[in-house]
Formats: C-alpha cells, structure tokens, sequence
C-alpha cells in the first residue's frame, strides 16, 4: 500500500522529532508548576524555560508570553479584553474564524482581489470613528496563504493609537518570526501544532505591555491572565517545535518546500490549465497553493483526492470538517469559484516525489470530473 500524502499542513503540521523529545520528556515532570515542593519547583522550571524559549524565538521579553491551549484560546482572550475595555474591534475580512466570531459587533476591513488587506479603507474606517480600537490582521492567510503587509497595517494603527493584534499560526517554519514580532504588534498569537509541535498547547504573547484580563480565571496561572494547571507536555513541545521550525525555515527548510510548491505549480499550469491558481501573484507562504477547478465543488474534489491516497483540504479545516463556501476566498472576490477551490499546503517533510505524485493524482481527478462539471449550488 502507498503511502498516503499529506498535503494538509496548515490544518496541522507534522511532528518535528525534537518537539516529540520534548513532550516525552515533560510527561515525567511529575509535579504541578504552582506546588512550592521540589516537584513543583522542577516542574515550574520547565515551564519558565519553555516560555524563555519560546520569548528569544520572538526576540521579546519572557514576561510576555502567556501559554494558552492554542490560537484559537489566544484570539479570544486577546479580542474579549479590546471589547472589554470598549474598543472597536476591526478585522480583515480573511481573519480565521476564531478571531471573526470571537466577539460580536466585528467590523470587517475588506481585502483585494489578491487577498491583501486593503489599507485604505482600514485607514477611513479608522478615521471614521474617534473610539479606541484594535486591529486584527494575520500574519499570512491559513486558506490562500497570502502574507499580510503587518508594518504598513501597524503604521496606520500607530498614528490612530489604535492597538494591532496579530494572529502569527501560520507563521512558524515559514516566515521569520522576529520580524513579525517586531512589527509593534500589541498580541500576538502562536499555536503549538502549526510549528510541527502537539496539539493543546499555543501563546498570547503581550510585548508592549498591554494587558487584555482573563476569559478563564481560576486558580490565577499565567499571571492571572489564563487560569488552568499548565499542560507542561504540550508547552515544552511547544518550544522545542517553534525553535526547531525556526532552524528549519532559516537553514533553507522553507526555500526548499517552495520549490516543490512552484513545482506543482507550473505541473498544474501545463496539464490542467483550465485550474486557477488563487492569488498566484501575491507573496504567499511557501508551502501553500489554492486550485481552483471551475464548476466542479470542492467537496467533491477533495473526496476524489481522498481516495486517491492524497490529503488536501477545502477552505478552513478547523471548521469541524465542514466543508462550506470559504468566507476567505469569497472576500477576495472569487465568486462562484470559491466554492470550488481546494488548499494544498506542504508540510515541513514533503518528500522530492510529491509534485509529481500530487500532479498525477489532480490531473486524473481534473479529467474524470470533468464531464461531472456542474454549476455549484449556492450554499
Ligand atoms: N488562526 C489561524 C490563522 C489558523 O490557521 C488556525 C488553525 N487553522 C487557528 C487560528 C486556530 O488554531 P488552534 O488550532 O491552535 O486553536
């Protein structure tokens, strides 16, 4: 039986084996990091040299990196603590869903056909209304993977006072990520299992100081900010894969899965050319690539994938395996072809063979659904 290929990876990344080390090792820390005891106190240690780790990867301070159980926990605490304070909340119209729903009243920035943010129309809607604001603005698109211009995005919020909140998942291993921490961000948002760590563990990180409260109070840990016994297995994997994707990516880790991806890329120019390569032209992370095959739904294709052995997703994973019309794609304007578009995202161990196995796979798909090719139903 033939491997199967996984082509999911901004759904989550593989493993890295350092992050694996690290988990394994944590689940014999046998002491809670807030018992005063010997046990405790080593178990905190782990906890604080995680944290300090995970700090020099951002080039921020350790006192501002607070674990979370991931991004989406992150996002929200970050956007309830704007609303708590009575700040308007404003997001790009490609925001993952856990920063479009993690508070009511957002108001959306739309983007362009490229799938960047649009900064003039974030520029009037800030000068639209003199109330202290936030802005959420990703650092590259988890579904068509375009790279948001954060230091234009943190220009226009500085002149305005308003805070800029950045939700980085996508980031690790692909983008360097003390430039992104640099951008003057106020939170900053990471998640364990996107970096090649476990799933369960992330970070708000706060590097200017500001302070959004707590949604889950408790027993006080993470300086009151997330109450709950800290999963020291998932932190300390954690760590170990942000460093380890970090290496990876500036070592020419990254360099290397782009080409496989501009490999797939020029395969599905020649033999399915009837395919549209969303955002083709924007700076786009380096492992992943939207295809968009007219009139045939993306369901659809991504089941035929499936059985083809290869794993690809439709629009945004984290939707409990719904597969519905992508809110990204259809803010780029893509119309009816939103519903029809599949990402392929490479993960950090992508094989040489995969253009070619992936191709083989698409273009008999391409072919037999062809004749299938309907108008999708609006959804
Ligand atoms: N933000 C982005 C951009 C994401 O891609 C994801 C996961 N798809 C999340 C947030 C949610 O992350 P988590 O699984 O850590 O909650």
């Amino acid at each position: 039986m033939t491997v199967p290929l996984y082509l999911d990876a901004n759904a989550t990344e593989p493993l890295r084996p350092e992050a694996r080390r690290a988990v394994i090792e944590a689940l014999d820390v046998a002491g809670n990091p807030s018992s005063v005891h010997a046990l405790g106190r080593a178990a905190r240690r782990v906890l604080e040299d995680a944290r300090e780790r995970v700090a020099a990867m951002l080039d921020v301070a350790a006192s501002a990196v607070f674990f979370t159980a991931g991004a989406t926990e992150a996002n929200a605490i970050a956007l309830a603590g704007a609303m708590r304070e009575g700040r308007r909340v404003l997001a790009s119209a490609i925001e993952h869903d856990s920063v479009l729903r993690a508070v009511p009243g957002i108001e959306m920035v739309p983007v362009t056909a490229a799938g960047v943010i649009d900064l003039a129309a974030l520029e009037v809607a800030l000068a639209a209304d003199p109330r202290p604001a936030l802005v959420a603005v990703m650092a590259a698109n988890n579904e068509a993977g375009v790279i948001q211009p954060l230091n234009e995005v943190a220009a226009l919020c500085r002149e305005v006072g308003a805070l800029l909140h950045v939700d980085a998942a996508q980031a690790p291993g692909r983008l360097p990520l003390r430039e992104i921490a640099a951008c003057g961000a106020a939170s900053l948002v990471l998640s364990a299992h996107k970096a090649g760590g476990p799933k369960g563990a992330g970070a708000l990180v706060l590097p200017t100081g500001w302070w959004p409260g707590a949604l889950i109070r408790g027993g006080g840990q993470e300086r009151g900010l997330r109450g709950g016994t800290e999963p020291l297995p998932a932190i300390a994997g954690f760590a170990a894969a942000l460093e380890a994707a970090e290496a990876w990516r500036a070592g020419g880790g990254a360099e290397r899965i782009a080409r496989l991806r501009r490999a797939i890329e020029q395969g599905v120019r020649e033999r399915v050319p009837q395919a549209v390569i969303v955002a083709e032209h924007a700076p786009r992370l380096p492992n992943t690539v939207c295809l968009a095959l007219p009139r045939i739904a993306s369901a659809t294709q991504v089941m035929a994938l499936d059985l083809a052995g290869v794993s690809v997703s439709a629009g945004s994973a984290c939707s409990s395996g719904k597969v519905a019309e992508s809110h990204v794609l259809c803010a780029m304007g893509l119309g009816p072809l939103a519903s029809s578009a599949i990402r392929v995202s490479l993960p950090w161990d992508a094989a040489d063979d995969v253009p070619a196995r992936f191709l083989a796979a698409y273009a008999a798909m391409a072919g037999r659904l062809a004749s299938r090719a309907v108008e999708p139903v609006p959804a």
